[in-house]
C-alpha cells in the first residue's frame, strides 16, 4: 500500500492531536504567564498559570491558611490543579496543602524523597492516599513542559541526604520565551553549591530562599543568578526577622528591585517572554 505524502501528513496532525490533548494543543505563543506569589504571612504559596491554561502550585501555606489559597485559586478561576509541589515537608509549606488539594484535582504531586513524622506530612498523604494522587519524586533534571512555550526544571534536590531539611527543597526553574524564574523555596548554602556545580541559574527573577533568611541567599550565588528582581514571602513582623539584614544589603548592593509580600501583599508578576510586569497589593 502507497502512503500519500498528504495522508501521512494527517496522520502526523492526528497523532499529534491526540498526544498533547485539546488543551495542550490550543495556541499559546502570545498569552501571558503569570506568576502569582500569594500572602499567607510567614509561608510559601506559589500559583503558575501556564499561558495554555495549565496551573502549577508550589507549596501550600501553613495550617489555617486553606480558606485563603482555595478562595484564591477559584476567583482566578482553577478548577484543575495540574502539577502540585510540596516543596518540603516543613509545616510554613505543606501546613494547608492537605484542604488545598481535597478541594482540587489534581494530576500529579511533586515532593522530596524525605518521610517526615509530623501531623502535616502523615495529613497530606491521608488526602493523597484517599484522592489515589499520582506522587513523583522531585529531584534535579526532573522536566517537562507546561504547553509549548513554558519549559519547567528541577535544579535540585540532587542529593540524598542533607544535614538541613530546608535543603531538601525543590528548586525550581521556569523558562517563558526569553525570561526565566528562578524559584528557590526555603533552599540554604549546602543546597546552593550543588546548584551552582550544576550551572544554569542564570534568571530574571528569583524568588529568594527561605523567606530571606541568612542560611542562603549567598552574595556568590546571587551573582551568578544575575537576576534583577527579587521576590521574598514573608509574614509582617514574623518572629524570626526574616528578611534578614545581611540579605537584604546584598539585593540592595545588586540594586536588585524587591518585591515582599509583607509589605506590598499578593505579588503577580506576568511575563509575556520578553517582559515581565508585576502587579502588587492584590486584593482578592
Ligand atoms: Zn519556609
Amino acid at each position: 500500500m502507497r502512503i500519500t505524502k498528504r495522508a501521512a501528513m494527517f496522520c502526523l496532525c492526528l497523532l499529534l492531536v491526540v498526544m498533547m490533548g485539546p488543551q495542550k494543543a490550543r495556541a499559546d505563543w502570545f498569552d501571558p504567564l503569570t506568576i502569582h506569589f500569594l500572602d499567607v504571612g510567614q509561608a510559601d504559596c506559589i500559583l503558575i498559570k501556564a499561558p495554555n491554561g495549565q496551573t502549577m502550585l508550589i507549596d501550600g501555606g501553613d495550617e489555617h491558611d486553606a480558606d485563603e489559597i482555595i478562595s484564591y485559586l477559584k476567583k482566578e478561576g482553577i478548577s484543575h490543579l495540574d502539577i502540585v509541589v510540596a516543596s518540603h515537608p516543613h509545616h510554613d509549606h505543606i501546613g494547608s496543602l492537605d484542604d488545598v488539594i481535597r478541594a482540587f484535582p489534581v494530576s500529579v504531586l511533586y515532593m522530596p524523597n524525605l518521610p517526615y513524622d509530623t501531623k502535616y506530612y502523615h495529613d497530606l498523604f491521608r488526602v493523597i492516599n484517599e484522592k489515589q494522587i499520582p506522587v513523583d519524586r522531585a529531584k534535579a533534571g526532573v522536566n517537562f513542559k507546561m504547553g509549548f512555550s513554558v519549559k519547567v526544571e528541577m535544579l535540585a534536590p540532587k542529593g540524598s541526604y542533607y544535614k538541613h531539611i530546608n535543603d531538601y527543597s525543590v528548586v525550581i526553574k521556569i523558562k517563558h520565551g526569553k525570561k526565566n524564574f528562578l524559584l528557590m523555596a526555603d533552599a540554604g548554602a549546602e543546597e546552593e553549591k550543588e546548584i551552582l556545580s550544576r550551572g544554569g541559574v542564570k534568571a530574571d527573577v528569583i524568588k529568594i530562599g527561605h523567606h530571606g533568611a541568612n542560611t542562603g541567599s549567598s552574595m556568590e550565588f546571587l551573582k551568578k543568578v544575575k537576576a534583577k528582581t527579587a521576590v521574598i514571602s514573608v509574614g509582617r513582623n514574623n518572629p524570626y526577622q526574616f528578611p534578614s539584614k545581611e540579605v537584604m544589603y546584598r539585593l540592595n548592593n545588586r540594586k536588585m528591585t524587591v518585591y515582599r509580600t509583607d509589605q506590598l501583599g499578593t505579588v503577580i508578576a506576568t511575563s509575556n517572554g520578553k517582559k515581565i510586569m508585576f502587579k502588587t497589593n492584590v486584593l482578592h
